[in-house]
């Protein structure tokens, strides 16, 4: 991983920056809240929130649907999630892309 301070390359598991001696434990595991771009099926934005909190996507998705049905919070909520979560950034997508299968007849 990265320093976040210095941007000098760091073991992963040390919790302090061998170069400028920042903390980078905390900031580097933090999750960011962000759209993903596979998997959704609108926006992302319950994809985001189902990756943010872990938990399951369909369970977020079926309380966000209810919620948007039942209350007016509900509904505004996901547009604005929509504008306010940035998109995941390309290059975190493509270093999180796992060798998948390919699907094959
Ligand atoms: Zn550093």
């Amino acid at each position: 991983m990265y320093c976040n301070y210095c941007g000098k390359v760091i073991q992963d598991e040390s919790n302090v920056c061998a170069y400028c001696g920042t903390h980078v434990a905390a900031s580097a595991a933090r999750k960011r809240l962000v759209r993903p771009r596979q998997g959704r099926k609108i926006a992302g934005v319950c994809m985001g929130f189902a990756e943010y909190f872990d938990v399951d996507v369909t369970f977020v998705r079926v309380v966000w649907l209810i919620a948007s049905f039942t209350t007016v919070i509900g509904m505004v909520s996901y547009p604005i999630a929509w504008i306010v979560i940035p998109e995941e950034p390309l290059l975190l997508q493509s270093e999180a892309a796992a060798p998948r299968p390919v699907a094959s007849s």
